[in-house]
């Protein structure tokens, strides 16, 4: 067991240490304050350091800082550079097409041969563009209710899509509530949207029967609270009972496309009605991708031409700009391989195997999840099956020890949870350095 004194020790004695290394980061952000927390976006304050370190420069998984610092990186963007940080032929491509005009508010050529990679790439026929992945959620919920007739949608406990209003509830106590730390909120949105737990066929069973849902939305491994694996047969549950009751099923892919080529449902064999793919698709270019089945796309067609003309509520001016599909085309053809997945596999299964190493030496009951090159270490002895569950095993101060530990010692992870991602170009002397760390940081918890 680690005590709650061992954890306020390390983390005094890592913030010490920070302060005395990063000098030029603290300079940086008493510079910086025409931005509001003295940072241009306020999540960047939530890294566990005094101040957020300031990034100079990044290129395939290593990360330099303005004090001198390099980071083995294991956040790359939150997965927004999932495939290393500027890949050459991505640069290349975004050089080229700086040059030549960034936003027309018109198609490109490159883009038809992009939507048949998509198609075959992710198998599913139709497909449309947005700036975030969020915003693609949103698009995605608004179609889906618009071509069903239906109100409501249902989200699992614990889910993340991004800034998706109609995501925001959670379950507490088993009941249906409103997330605390929303600002400006003034929707009561749980009429709207049903929550239940993930993996709990029961309550799916029971929320779809009324056949008042439009969509399920939901990622296919829980990502964002934790990670949630999918009890074995809960995805093939959930697919049978969407079509049974004229609900339609939304994978929201952005995290999930580390499962493997194609994203987690191409890679098990489960087909959603929609899909959406954010961040790594573009390389960190800003756009996001939402596809569909024919037979929605039929329905949205029929939707589209009867409405009267006017706004749709879905869509932005930026939306499918040049760069973001030259960005994506050069990232399919180039980037996001199969080649790419197995390096990235390769090396996620010699981390899991080293991070199971250790805490076994360190005779710990916490464990290792895995969701292909999307890896996490739990400080619980058992997966969780539910959001709840993962939220109950939650131990933020512990976190945030081991986070500034590693960063202090050159190894970056992204700021929510346990979450390291391997890219294809994440070299192995780099997992063995946060192997080697995460080692460290365990002795020095248990002293
Ligand atoms: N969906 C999932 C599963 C996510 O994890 C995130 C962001 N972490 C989003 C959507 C939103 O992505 P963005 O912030 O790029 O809009």
């Amino acid at each position: 067991m680690i005590s709650a004194a061992a954890i306020t020790r390390v983390a005094e004695r890592e913030a010490d240490r920070f302060r005395y290394v990063n000098p030029r980061a603290f300079a940086h952000h008493a510079a910086a304050k025409g931005w509001f927390q003295s940072v241009p976006f306020h999540w960047m304050r939530d890294w566990p350091s005094p101040v957020p370190i300031v990034a100079a420069s990044a290129k395939d998984a290593t990360l330099a800082s303005i004090d001198g610092q390099t980071y083995d990186d294991f956040c790359l963007g939150d997965t927004a550079s999932l495939f290393g940080h500027s890949p050459p032929a991505l640069a290349a491509a975004l050089a080229k097409q700086a040059s030549e005009g960034l936003s027309y508010m018109l198609p490109t050529e490159r883009g038809a041969e992009l939507s048949q990679r998509l198609a075959a790439m992710f198998a599913l026929p139709q497909w449309q563009v947005t700036t975030t992945a969020s915003e693609a959620n949103r698009a995605v919920v608004r179609w889906c209710r618009g071509i069903s007739g239906r109100n409501k949608i249902l989200t699992f406990n614990g889910a993340y899509h991004g800034a998706v209003d109609d995501a925001f509830v959670d379950l507490k106590g088993g009941v249906p509530t409103m997330r605390a730390s929303l600002v400006g909120q003034v929707h009561d949105l749980r009429g709207t949207t049903a929550v239940i737990e993930f993996n709990d066929e029961a309550a799916l069973a029971n929320a779809l029967r009324g056949g008042d849902i439009a969509c399920v939305l939901a990622e296919p491994v829980m990502t964002n609270v934790g990670m949630v694996r999918d009890a074995p047969g809960f995805l093939q549950t959930l697919r049978r009972l969407c079509t049974e009751t004229g609900t339609l099923l939304v994978f929201d892919e952005t995290h999930t496309i580390s499962s493997g080529y194609g994203g987690h449902g191409v890679t098990h064999g489960l087909a959603p009605d929609l899909m959406v793919v954010g961040k790594s698709i573009g390389g960190g270019v800003p756009c996001a991708i939402y596809g569909f089945s024919a037979d929605v796309a039929e329905r949205m067609a029929d939707l589209y031409t009867s409405r009267p003309p006017g706004h749709s509520g879905i869509g932005t001016t930026l939306s499918a700009n040049a760069l973001a599909i030259t960005a994506m085309d050069a990232m399919l053809i180039e980037v996001i391989t199969p080649a790419a997945y197995d390096l990235m596999l390769r090396g996620s299964a010699r981390l899991v195997t080293g991070l199971e190493q250790e805490i076994a030496t360190a005779n710990l009951d916490w464990h290792v999840t895995q969701v292909g090159a999307r890896v996490e270490f739990l400080t619980c002895p058992t997966p969780p099956l539910s959001g709840g569950e993962a939220k109950a095993a939650m131990h933020p101060e512990l976190e945030a020890a081991i986070h500034l530990f590693l960063a202090n010692r050159g190894i970056l992870l992204a700021p929510f949870h346990n979450m390291m991602l391997v890219s294809p170009v994440t070299g192995d002397d780099q997992i063995d350095r946060l192997v080697g760390a995460f080692a460290d940081c365990v002795r020095a918890l248990k002293e």
